[in-house]
């Protein structure tokens, strides 16, 4: 057993001083209060231990490309950034795939991440033959995330066609699948994955690029659902052509919005839509940076007192807590109030909220219910170091979500084990080694 001893510890009850942790295996099983702690404790001064960070949203292989669409070629938007995206996502192999993932998890995991939400869409080879392996891709990034030592769920992605009434292109072969029936049963096989850090879901992609008669048949699927909803407006304006609603009714007329269902983005949901999600313990997944970085839009002020959880989508950045600030920031340039999120009256109330869309929120969405450090929680945890000049003199929670950046993550458990000690992962060097000759030049 470890006992873990920092400064402070932000427990399902709430920020606690003088408190240690005790671990033993993969579980969190005692908190002890000062005067019951051992005299060997492993002590951890300066540090803050909060649930370890998690990511809902990711594309592991848009690491690759990070910088290299930051110039004008002349009108760029969303869909010529998708042009550069669809150019990288074409050129690499299994090794390459498997080592920006790693790359990736490798960030992740030193800015505190204990588990990912891989949102994966490349399944086959470029031009869509199958490999011997129809799953060899995700289990190639299934590996790259145990590897580092992370959790992660595996959002098997159904992609059937480019739009409303166009076949896949070449250059998205390599996502597609036949019917709703390959991906369903590629989804089975990838969630008995026998390691308990693994799980999956499904995640048809957007209702741009499934077919409407494959949503029905999607929804016998029984457990954590994602997609892209309303991320862009012409994505809306071709669904209701199509569907004569919005995406995520469309989604939901097919049964598939639920408590497990989370809609990615949702920066221009039509009229209804939140009250729909509401009523239907939905989840959102914002990706603030990303969205920044794409000119995607913001989410509606009123849409952030739903389920939210982060992600950091493209991977131009991986932050989460920039993540988690940007949610309230984002709310107040908008609304042009201050502490939007904050609810009224409640000293900390809204560093609790923010970091509580960085963890808890985020486990929901991939289908675990969490409520953070407590007894009998997986041991699962990421220790953020206070001892820097910009923290000085503010509250701790205040802190962490409003001042700290991945450098002061010190270090993270998951399941238990100490996957970064003093910010650093011992597989850094290595992963870097192999990652460097499949990223663009
Ligand atoms: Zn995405």
């Amino acid at each position: 057993m470890e006992v873990l001893r920092p400064d402070w510890v932000f427990t399902a009850a709430g920020l606690r001083r003088d408190v240690a942790v005790c671990v033993d295996g993969d579980r969190i099983v005692g908190l002890l209060p000062a005067e019951r702690q051992p005299d060997d404790v492993v002590r951890l001064p300066g540090r803050v231990l909060v649930p370890s960070l998690v990511n809902a949203h990711s594309h592991a292989f848009q690491r690759a490309f990070r910088g290299h669409v930051q110039w004008s070629e002349g009108d760029d938007d969303f869909w010529t950034w998708r042009k550069a995206m669809y150019g990288v996502a074409n050129s690499l192999d299994p090794d390459g795939i498997e080592a920006i993932s790693r790359l990736a998890f490798l960030e992740m995991a030193e800015s505190g991440i204990g588990h990912v939400g891989e949102f994966h869409y490349l399944h086959h080879r470029p031009g869509g033959g199958r490999y011997d392996d129809p799953d060899e891709l995700a289990r190639r990034v299934i590996c790259a995330a145990l590897d580092v030592g992370i959790r992660i769920t595996l959002l098997r992605v159904v992609y059937g066609r480019h739009s409303p009434g166009r076949p896949l292109e070449r250059d998205q072969a390599r996502f597609g699948d036949r019917d709703p029936v390959e991906a369903l049963a590629a989804a089975e096989r990838l969630a008995a994955h026998p390691d308990p850090r693994v799980t999956a879901g499904i995640a048809p992609h957007s209702v741009r690029a499934v077919p409407p008669e494959w949503l029905g048949e999607l929804a016998q699927w029984d457990g954590v659902v994602h997609a892209h909803v309303a991320e862009q407006p012409a994505e809306v304006a071709g669904c209701f052509a199509e569907h004569g609603c919005s995406p995520l009714q469309a989604f939901g007329n097919a049964g598939l919005v639920g408590p497990g269902f989370s809609a990615v983005h949702l920066t221009h949901p039509s009229q209804g839509d939140l009250p729909y999600l509401r009523a239907a313990e939905g989840n959102v997944v914002a990706c603030p940076t990303t969205e920044m970085d794409l000119g995607d839009g913001f989410l509606p002020v009123e849409a952030r007192d739903l389920h939210v959880a982060l992600g950091s989508d493209s991977h131009a950045a991986i932050d989460l807590l920039w993540e988690a600030r940007t949610l309230e920031l984002h709310a107040r340039a908008m609304a042009g109030r201050r502490n939007v999120l904050s609810p009224p009256g409640e000293r900390h109330g809204l560093a609790e909220r923010l970091l509580r869309a960085a963890t808890i929120d985020g486990s929901r969405s991939l289908g675990v219910d969490s409520e953070g450090i407590k007894v009998g929680a997986p041991a699962d945890l990421c220790a953020i170091d206070l001892r820097r000049v910009a923290a000085v003199g503010m509250p701790a929670l205040e802190a962490v979500v409003f001042a700290a950046n991945p450098d002061w993550v010190s270090d993270v458990w998951v399941a238990g084990k100490r996957i970064v000690e003093e910010g650093r992962h011992p597989g850094r060097e290595r992963i870097i080694r192999e990652a460097r000759a499949h990223l663009l030049r």
